[in-house]
């Protein structure tokens, strides 16, 4: 399948799309593949039979759309990302392919229930949380799209820990996604590519040129493992590359050779370490040796990949702007950037300018921070051990930018110290944000507000010296996953209303807004919901034995565990209502039902996230069992928060909670999952809430908080926590009652880090907003209780939401940044 420049090879055809093509195959598949018989298979020799018969009928479209790219000289879209949170591959394939119904009716012929099988795939987590996520749905979109593009990254061994709570604190467990067997994964390692490390460089002289060669001390191998990612119903079928590191014949055989056994299997063990396990840490950077060797391993295959094995044999790479766009998912693959600089120059002997001509112009970075403390940099010291050809690069290029800077602002030494790649303070270290912005041909935000921000504040010499290299393009997430099928129920509602297009054009959701005034409708609607909280009470009955009340809200804070995403926003105010419940100042009867469902993962080293786990379950312990509350609160925390999760929890939910501090949460995308879905928004004036509040109007959404600016005016005057705690008593009463042990059995240790934080430190301001979220969950009640409006004004969120289709995302990067285009068929 990496044989991309093999054309004209024999038409491969699909299984017939029948229930009796489908049946013979599946079968031919469990007795060939897996070698067993039906009466004998179990659930997961079932599930891999399927997996496979169904990559059989992507097989052919995958051969023919790499055909058609080739043929077309067509410019790529090389997506490099150190992060894909895929989620699971099955059901994407089944509908992509519309075989869902023929597989249903297929396996049910033979005894077999779908739901069953299904439920055996362990998804790949390959990431964190969003950022990997949106990686996803791009990938996903520009197959859709018809728009050839390749994403390469990292096959880690081990994804994201799978989370579990040991009385309520979060336990992390390995992740043996690939321990049953990887049906969707096509190994080529014959196709596999060395990339090296370390050693020293040393100049020479080349026919009257002098030139630098890297000679490096340590070598691995990149296997690469090709995924498909199929087009929504288009007969397209795209790449996903990911490397996995292997240790080197030469590596092995000269430690093997001086007899020693032991050392040999151990060097092996020290090489495939690269690609063993994902970094947990979100938004933080991780200044691990072996995440920087992560780093440049899968940049340094990905491009040495697409230059050997994708572009034609007798290609100029003076032409290469012209086939391939590399763009950098955030900083972590910027590494590419020297990495070409020194194949052109010292592999293939181009002047300094001609290869920094091209350079420009093959890459674009998106970044997708706010916080000053997740702008990732690389110690000199360690980029030179690993790198020292590279850091040599960087030096010129950073030389060769400030001598222009000087040029247009002479005398300005500060300036020239503010942007220079090269920081010297706490030491000296590489700024990877500002070669990927000195490099790119353009630099992206990831919403109008962040792109804004990025612009003012993070950027803001860049900014004025380039005003044109800066632009937006707000997230979006791909309907087929979050819609589609995630939400079949909803889906089935749409296509009554709209028609089937708007699966690949979601703007045509639009076509519902009258819909929102039929009271017929409606009721369909609310039956959608009901059906969906049905199904989702039955999962975590099966998976976690948590039962949820009938009839209740269901209040959903889904995300990354972060102080500045505010977890601990959302249980003060759950601890507020229940002191005011047991104080006897609200009445218990008097507000509607809610359920607070939370799902999140904490990086392993972040204490205090791993603090507001605790309280959030110890909170949930003590609130859920309290007779005078009357079920009126309930709390749950389902662990192990990913896609899976995610794709019943998002449909089933009420109200969504994006309740970060303005000016903190870049985009978000958990917030446009919600709202395609029907569920209200409570949130700040933050990321791509601001867009969604736009979009659907002031009246179907409930803001509150400080707005950016005022954040800055009230940290420029000195914010003082304390305040807040003495003059609000709501506040003060719910923060005692955590203090007072209540939620830890009468100690008063256990969460005494959260409280003093709160009262003396306070980042990310919660105490500030905490008035205005009460208030504005007041709203949320009364709301609630109008069922009509509410459902109403949840038909108006799914209705004006199509913007946030991931595939108008690559429409923006198409237009703005890439000017590649569809592959059409001829
Ligand atoms: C969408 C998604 C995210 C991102 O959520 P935010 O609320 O935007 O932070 C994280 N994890 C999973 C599993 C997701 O599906």
């Amino acid at each position: 399948m990496t044989e991309n420049r093999a054309n004209g090879t024999a038409p491969v055809t699909a299984p017939q799309h029948s229930v009796e093509g489908f049946v013979k195959e599946f079968l031919r598949e469990l007795h060939f593949g897996q070698g067993v018989t039906l009466a004998r298979a179990s659930d997961n020799d079932q599930y891999l039979a399927l997996a496979r018969t169904v990559r059989e009928y992507l097989m052919a479209r995958w051969l023919e759309t790499l055909r058609r790219q080739f043929d077309a000289q067509a410019k790529s879209v090389a997506y490099l990302s150190a992060e894909y949170l895929l989620g699971r591959q099955l059901d994407n394939a089944l509908i992509a392919t519309d075989l869902t119904e023929i597989v249903e009716e297929g396996l049910a012929s033979l005894g077999i229930d779908l739901a069953t099988l299904r439920e055996q795939e362990v998804e790949p987590g390959l990431g964190n949380g969003g950022l990997g996520r949106l990686a996803a749905c791009f990938v996903d979109s520009l197959a859709t799209m018809s728009v050839p593009c390749i994403g390469y990254g990292i096959r880690y061994e081990y994804g994201i820990f799978r989370q579990t709570f040991v009385d309520g604190w979060q336990v992390e467990q390995p992740d043996t996604w690939l321990s049953l067997g990887a049906p969707w994964e096509f190994p080529h390692p014959e196709h596999s590519v060395p990339v090296h490390f370390g050693g020293h460089t040393e100049t020479y002289d080349d026919g009257g040129v002098e030139r630098t060669r890297w000679v490096p001390a340590w070598d691995v191998l990149g296997v690469p493992y090709n995924y498909m990612v199929p087009g929504y119903q288009n007969g397209r079928v795209n790449t996903l590359r990911l490397w996995s590191a292997r240790a080197t014949k030469a590596f092995d055989l000269q430690i093997f050779n001086s007899g020693e056994y032991v050392d040999a299997v151990r060097a092996q063990t020290f090489a495939e370490n690269i690609s063993k396990v994902l970094y947990p840490e979100d938004s933080t950077p991780q200044g691990k040796e072996l995440r920087l060797q992560q780093q440049y391993f899968f940049v340094a295959c990905s491009i040495r990949d697409f230059v050997e094995n994708v572009l034609p044999e007798d290609f100029d790479l003076h032409d290469l702007p012209e086939r391939i766009i590399f763009q950098l998912n955030d900083t972590h693959p910027v590494i590419a950037v020297p990495e070409l600089m020194r194949i052109l120059v010292d592999e293939k002997k181009w002047d300094w300018d001609e290869a920094w001509a091209v350079t420009q112009k093959c890459f674009a970075y998106t970044c997708h921070t706010l916080l000053p403390e997740a702008l990732e940099v690389w110690p000199v010291e360690l980029l030179g051990r690993l790198l020292p050809r590279h850091l040599e690069i960087i030096y010129r290029i950073n030389d060769d930018f400030l001598a222009e800077v000087a040029q247009r602002f002479p005398g300005d030494e500060l300036r020239l110290r503010r942007m220079s790649i090269i920081a010297e303070h706490p030491e000296r270290s590489v700024r990877m944000a500002y070669l990927a912005t000195v490099a790119g041909a353009k630099v992206n935000g990831v919403a109008e507000l962040h792109s804004q921000l990025l612009r003012d504040k993070v950027l803001p010499d860049f900014s004025e010296y380039w005003p044109d290299k800066f632009t937006n393009v707000t997230n979006g997430v791909t309907p087929r996953r979050f819609v589609r099928l995630a939400n079949p129920a909803l889906s089935e509602l749409i296509t009554d209303a709209v028609g089937p297009g708007w699966v690949t054009d979601l703007e045509r959701l639009r076509e519902m807004e009258p819909l929102a005034d039929d009271a017929e409708f409606r009721e369909r609607f609310r039956a959608v919901k009901a059906h969906n909280k049905d199904r989702l009470n039955a999962l975590l009955q099966r998976r976690d034995g948590i039962t949820l009340p009938a009839d209740a809200m269901l209040d959903v804070m889904v995300k990354r565990l972060h102080e500045y995403k505010r977890q601990t926003l959302k249980v003060l105010h759950i601890v507020s209502q229940y002191e005011r419940i047991v104080s006897g100042e609200l009445d218990p009867t008097s507000i509607p039902r809610r359920v607070f469902a939370f799902g999140a993962k904490a990086a392993p080293g972040y204490k205090m996230a791993k603090q507001i786990i605790g309280l959030i379950n110890h909170v949930g312990a003590v609130v859920n069992t309290d007779p005078r509350v009357q079920g009126a609160l309930t709390v749950v925390f389902p662990p192990n928060y990913n896609v899976t999760l995610a794709e019943t929890l998002i449909p089933a939910a009420d109200l969504s909670e994006q309740i970060s501090l303005a000016g903190k949460e870049a985009s978000g995308t958990g917030n446009m999952k919600f709202a395609l879905n029907g569920a209200l928004t409570i949130g700040t004036d933050d990321g791509a809430n601001v867009e969604i509040r736009q979009l659907v109007g002031d009246d179907h959404f409930f803001l509150f908080g400080l707005l950016e600016p005022q954040v800055e005016q009230v940290v420029a005057a000195g914010y003082e926590p304390s305040r807040y705690y003495e003059e609000n008593r709501t506040l003060r009463r719910a923060i005692d009652l955590i203090a007072s042990g209540a939620f830890a059995n009468g100690d008063r240790k256990v969460f005494e880090p959260i409280v003093s934080n709160l009262l003396h430190e306070d980042r990310f301001l919660v105490l500030a907003d905490f008035q205005s979220y009460v208030e504005a969950q007041e709203r949320v009640d009364a709301a609630y209780l109008d069922t009509e409006g509410w459902t109403r004004s949840a038909i108006l969120n799914v209705a004006r939401s199509g913007f946030f289709s991931s595939d108008r995302s690559m429409w923006d990067y198409i237009d703005r940044i890439w000017h590649a285009q569809p592959v059409v068929a001829r």
